[in-house]
């Protein structure tokens, strides 16, 4: 019986990278986004084609119902998850300074970001457990997608940072809880990766690659991020549970 893993923003971006990376690789997928199903059938359907068996759960992982909706979904199919990828994320709407900013925006931004992700983790943690009790030899880990943003402040987007700074204590306090049950918990923390997400900002990006903004001069790819999140779901790195693993081409290294 193949692994599954559930990929929140798994159809669309790094999370989709993730999804194919992970179904070339032997994993069975629950694929979670916001769009209706019928608009992501192509893209489903594409991943079926890495030999893995697709499901859609469609949900928001910000609001209690929406999580809700993907555990249903997740549990028809499934009878255990053994990788949960937390990636699904958004951006501010509009870029504000902090002089600016909106109650809303940051509302948004912590409730998908933050809070979303933690109570589907212990939704899905609740029952890796129970899986682990049952059996010893059950393998699960969680792996949460964050972001330089975590300790790189743009202010025109500090709600962004915040939740991502968050989301950091987020990953080790599940490491360290979850530690006793041998279910090991990592962030992937990448720079600017090339997506939906970064193209309003596109040529601004461009222009600060070029002039040095990273070490490795190019934009990071989703497959970037993917190729770290299939290492450390292969037991890779057993002895590193709540350690970020850095995918950001040397943007956070300091120079001088
Ligand atoms: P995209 O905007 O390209 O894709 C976001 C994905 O998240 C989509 O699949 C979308 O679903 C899903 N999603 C959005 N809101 C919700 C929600 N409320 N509930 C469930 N799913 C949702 O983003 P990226 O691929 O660029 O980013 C993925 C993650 O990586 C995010 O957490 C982001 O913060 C982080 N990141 C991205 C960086 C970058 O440079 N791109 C840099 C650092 C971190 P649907 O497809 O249905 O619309």
């Amino acid at each position: 019986m193949k692994p599954v893993a559930l990929v929140t923003g798994g159809s669309r971006g790094i999370g989709f990278a993730i999804s194919r990376m992970l179904g070339e690789n032997g994993y069975d997928l629950a694929i979670n986004g916001v769009r209706e199903a019928s608009q992501v059938e192509d893209i489903l359907q594409g991943l079926r084609e890495t030999g893995a068996n697709v499901v859609y759960c469609r949900g928001d992982v910000g609001t209690r119902e929406g999580r809700d909706a993907i555990l249903n979904a997740l549990q028809e199919s499934y009878d255990r998850v053994h990788l949960l990828v937390n990636n699904a994320g958004v951006a501010p709407k509009e870029r504000l300074n902090p002089l600016q900013a909106t109650e809303e925006s940051f509302e948004r931004l912590m409730r998908i970001n933050m809070q979303g992700p933690y109570f589907l983790t212990q939704a899905i943690a609740r029952w890796m457990v129970d899986n682990k009790k049952a059996d010893s030899s059950f393998q699960a880990s969680i792996i949460n997608i964050g972001s330089i943003s975590a300790t790189v402040v743009s202010t025109n987007r500090g709600e962004y940072c915040m939740s991502k700074a968050g989301f950091a204590m987020h990953s080790k306090l599940w490491a360290v809880h979850l530690a006793e049950y041998g279910i090991p918990v990592y962030e992937v923390r990448p720079g600017v990766i090339r997506t939906d997400m970064t193209s309003k900002v596109k040529e601004k990006y461009d222009r600060l690659i070029a002039e040095g903004l990273t070490v490795q001069k190019r934009w990071g790819l989703p497959e970037d991020i993917a190729r770290a999140v299939l290492s450390l779901s292969s037991n890779d790195f057993p002895y590193s549970t709540g350690e970020v693993f850095m995918v950001d081409g040397g943007l956070t290294t300091q120079r001088l």
